[in-house]
């Protein structure tokens, strides 16, 4: 299973995070909630995003796609400011063409918010940061009967 090395955003630490854990990743030194974010693909996607202990957020994209480049750091700031609640998982299409065809994938970049596995919301194209985060926040909260 890959890991990514995530700073964390409290005290700078640099921190080994796995793509897959039964509990969300905190900060060895400091130990506030790290901003979670793991590649998928076919063959992990149901490991990672499927079995994932918060909603997923995820990003279906491609390395040529230009609107896919300009989201990705406002995907990276929603997780990195909804640390603990939610899972930013990226999925490059071109490796994923079962999952593109599972998730009805048309246009890219696709962004679903998924709990438990199933899809409870979808949306297309770039959006700033702060719009995607409170499409975010709203669908786990709405998720939650809040
Ligand atoms: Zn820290």
């Amino acid at each position: 299973m890959s890991a990514k090395l995530i700073k964390c955003p409290d005290c700078g630490r640099t921190n080994r995070v796995p793509a897959a854990a039964p509990g969300t990743p905190r900060c060895g030194n400091c130990h506030q909630p790290l901003p979670w974010i793991a590649d998928a693909g076919d063959a992990t996607f149901q490991q990672i995003a499927g079995q994932s202990p918060v909603p997923v957020l995820a990003d279906l994209r491609a390395e040529w796609c230009g609107p896919c480049r300009m989201v990705s750091p406002a995907l990276e700031q929603v997780a990195t400011d909804l640390a603990g609640r939610i899972k930013l998982v990226k999925v490059d299409v071109d490796q994923a063409p079962k999952l593109q065809q599972r998730l009805s994938v048309q246009a890219i970049p696709a962004l679903m918010i998924l709990r438990n596995g199933q899809v409870v919301a979808r949306r297309a194209g770039a959006a700033p940061a702060s719009d995607l985060r409170a499409w975010v926040e709203q669908t786990i909260d709405r998720e939650h009967g809040a």
